[in-house]
């Protein structure tokens, strides 16, 4: 089963997947965090996809491409989760030419509710754990003491140029994918627990 999460930025993917793990064996392409370990290792292509996603620009489709087809090429696993892809209708493209989308999963947030979120927001810089300022004040981690830190695309700035490229690029994908009948609704304004139940149930029925 193929399932790809759509919502704006933070509107809790990244949450719900950590989430998810607990619960069910899948394989996750988050295409953000892969980016974010091609930028750690410095390399010449780390650099070029930092330069974008600095600006709050999308990374080019070729290289996000050659990210997920890394991810799939071993894969064991029967389910398969898109965490931050597609988001363009060229990335959607592609996704079909490897696949079929079984399950569009749609978490729906006000865009000032995500802002809100956005700046509340703490990242692992040792193991990617996504947590907030109000939980983890101290800026330690609490799964593996690593240091918390701030997303250098974090700031009113960038996460406003963020929504936009999400309204133009992203967002028409939920048109799509509810016309393909594979998109399923999640109010992403609830708890993560209770957005976890409710994804839970939708696997489940699917
Ligand atoms: P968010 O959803 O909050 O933007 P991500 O970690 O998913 O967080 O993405 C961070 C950045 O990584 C994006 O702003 C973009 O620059 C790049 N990125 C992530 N996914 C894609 C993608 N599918 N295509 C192009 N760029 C991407």
């Amino acid at each position: 089963m193929n399932i790809v999460l759509l919502g704006i930025q933070g509107s809790g993917k990244g949450t719900l997947v950590q989430d998810l793990s607990k619960h069910l064996d899948f394989l996750l392409v988050s295409v953000g965090s892969s980016l974010r370990d091609e930028i750690a290792t410095g390399s010449k292509l780390g650099k070029l996809i930092k330069s974008k996603m600095d600006k709050g620009e999308l990374v080019d489709t070729n290289i996000v491409m050659d990210t997920i087809n890394k991810k799939l090429s071993d894969n064991k696993k029967s389910i398969v989760i898109f965490d931050g892809f597609p988001r363009s209708r060229e990335q959607a493209d592609e996704l079909d030419k490897i696949c079929n989308v079984d399950l569009a999963i749609y978490l729906n947030l006000k865009k000032e509710d995500a802002l809100k979120r956005i700046m509340n927001r703490l990242t692992c810089s040792k193991c990617g754990n996504i947590t907030t300022r109000v939980k983890c004040p101290d800026l330690v981690c609490p799964v593996c003491n690593g240091k918390l830190t701030v997303r250098s695309d974090d700031t009113p700035e960038v996460a406003n140029k963020r929504f936009e490229q999400y309204r133009l690029e992203t967002e028409p994908l939920i048109k799509r994918y509810r016309e393909s009948g594979v998109l399923v609704e999640i109010d992403a304004s609830k708890t993560p627990n209770e957005v976890l139940k409710a994804v839970m149930k939708v696997i489940k029925w699917t």
